[in-house]
């Protein structure tokens, strides 16, 4: 039987809150019966690692998936995993690591589940070589009113392409079978490039990316002149047997991270300001080695150096902060270098600055990448030119072709929406025939009227 209860609940980024029921369900409900009931709405909810409104429906429901994290089938001579959605990317790097696998594409983040990252066909620093999430997926479990269906791409492609990157608005998902990577150990070996603006760095990565599976490149946001966008660029791929030696064979495949701290609530807003982000950029970017070749670095730290520190979002303060994350299409190089500009001269610096390359877009109806530069930016909420200074992000985004991501977004318009995500009217109808009431919506599909 549900039991429920109302919680007060934001996204990673603490901006704008919501009062949702909480359901606790069995994965075997009566789904038609269940979300026909849920005349209010009701929306699914991982790890609410999403940045703003996706995960929350004010005045509805909001299912807890993170009760569902059984493992259903594991099939170690081909790595397909069959899991429950609400398992997260943590749990199989533990379970799975020893057996020699790990997750096809991870964010910089593991606390994310199954569910968030189909739903927001998550992509990592590998979407040049291996493309995002649902690139790995072979099939979907998806509760629907009209019943449960299983999705698989060849067989129901529409569905399946409107599941992926949909944000959990054309069903509740389920389970998901996925095919893991194999590899000889949970360690990576890693070369570093520090440079001394951001030509350099694009063009180290244009021309050396396909060597790589992993790429990222750390800017320094606040730099200026012929320092603007000076960054420090990590490419690597997972270290084989042969890449370790002492202390890295003890025990090549563990993979146990611990998280040391968890932040407490007691930040004020603006600690977070650009003296103190330009101060920290500065010492980043020093302590960086100018270059280095073939490093070790256990794979949680290198894919996810801020899982260590519990609930690190708390440092923004109890305003949060805004994360815009956009994609432009290869050619468009200046939007990037005339972004980097505006928040220089605005004195807008974001904290964590990361630009990768994506390599070719997937069917996802919403799915975020698409083949061009994609540049994440972590701004503290309070600054009075934030609003103007995205409106005019998104005006140089949409100009190149370009979108932000839904994952992250907390204030795109209805109208930009529409000319950023040409599919759109597409993906509509298709949650005309699936879920015609919009039985499942969530803040974010009501402030976008999707
Ligand atoms: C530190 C940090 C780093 C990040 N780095 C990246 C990155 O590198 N790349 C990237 O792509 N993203 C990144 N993200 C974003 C994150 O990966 C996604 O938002 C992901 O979807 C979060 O998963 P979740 O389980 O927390 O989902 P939630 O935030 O709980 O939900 C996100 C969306 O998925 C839907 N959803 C969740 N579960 C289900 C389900 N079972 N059925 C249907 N819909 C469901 C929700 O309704 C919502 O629309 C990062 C986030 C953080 C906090």
């Amino acid at each position: 039987m549900a039991s429920e209860n109302t919680r007060i609940l934001t996204g990673w980024g603490r901006t704008a809150p919501g009062m949702s029921s909480k359901l606790e369900l069995p994965i075997n409900s009566d789904w038609p019966a269940m979300l026909k009931a849920l005349s209010s709405g009701v929306v699914a909810r991982g790890l609410g690692r999403s940045y703003n409104d996706a995960a929350q429906l004010s005045g509805g429901s909001f299912i807890d998936t993170t009760i569902w994290n059984h493992v259903l089938h594991f099939d170690p001579a081909t790595g397909i995993l069959k899991i429950e959605a609400g398992a997260s990317l943590d749990q199989i790097m533990r379970e799975f690591s020893g057996a020699g696998f790990f997750v096809p594409v991870t964010p910089g983040t593991r606390q994310v589940t199954i569910g968030g990252a189909i739903a927001c066909d998550v992509h990592g620093k590998n979407h040049h070589k291996d493309g995002s999430f649902t690139d790995h997926v072979l099939s979907i479990d998806l509760a629907t009113p009209n019943g449960v269906i299983t999705l698989k791409k060849d067989d129901s492609p529409e569905l399946f392409n409107a599941t992926c990157g949909g944000m959990g608005l054309t069903g509740v998902i389920l389970s998901a079978e996925l095919r893991l990577l194999p590899i000889e150990s949970s360690y990576v070996k890693v070369d570093t490039d520090r440079t001394n603006n951001i030509d350099e760095v694009m063009s180290l990565m244009e021309d050396e990316d396909h060597k790589y599976r992993y790429s990222v490149a750390w800017v320094d946001s606040l730099a200026r002149g012929s320092s603007l966008g000076r960054a420090v660029l990590t490419r690597g791929d997972h270290a084989s047997i042969d890449d370790l030696d002492g202390q890295h064979l003890k025990a090549p495949l563990e993979f146990k991270p611990k998280t040391i701290i968890s932040a407490p609530d007691i930040f004020p807003s603006g600690i977070l300001n650009s003296l103190t982000i330009k101060a920290f950029n500065e010492l980043w970017y020093r302590k960086s080695p100018k270059k280095e070749v073939g490093a070790i670095h256990h794979a949680a730290s290198f894919f996810h150096p801020l899982d260590i520190v519990g609930k690190w979002n708390r440092i923004y303060g109890p305003k949060g902060f805004v994360q815009y994350q956009y994609v432009v299409p290869f050619g468009k190089e200046e939007v990037v270098k005339d972004s980097l500009e505006l928040l220089a001269r605005n004195r807008a610096g974001s904290f964590l600055t990361v630009l990768k390359r994506f390599g070719r877009a997937n069917g996802g109806l919403m799915s975020f990448p698409m083949e061009g530069w994609t540049l994440a930016l972590d701004l503290p909420v309070g600054s009075a030119g934030l609003p103007a200074l995205f409106d005019r992000l998104d005006e140089m985004v949409i100009e190149a072709g370009g979108r932000v991501y839904l994952a992250k977004d907390a204030r795109v318009s209805k109208n930009h929406l529409r000319l950023m995500y040409p599919r759109l009217d597409e993906f509509r109808q298709i949650l005309d025939s699936i879920n015609p009431l919009r039985t499942l919506q969530s803040d974010l599909s009501r402030r976008l009227g999707i």
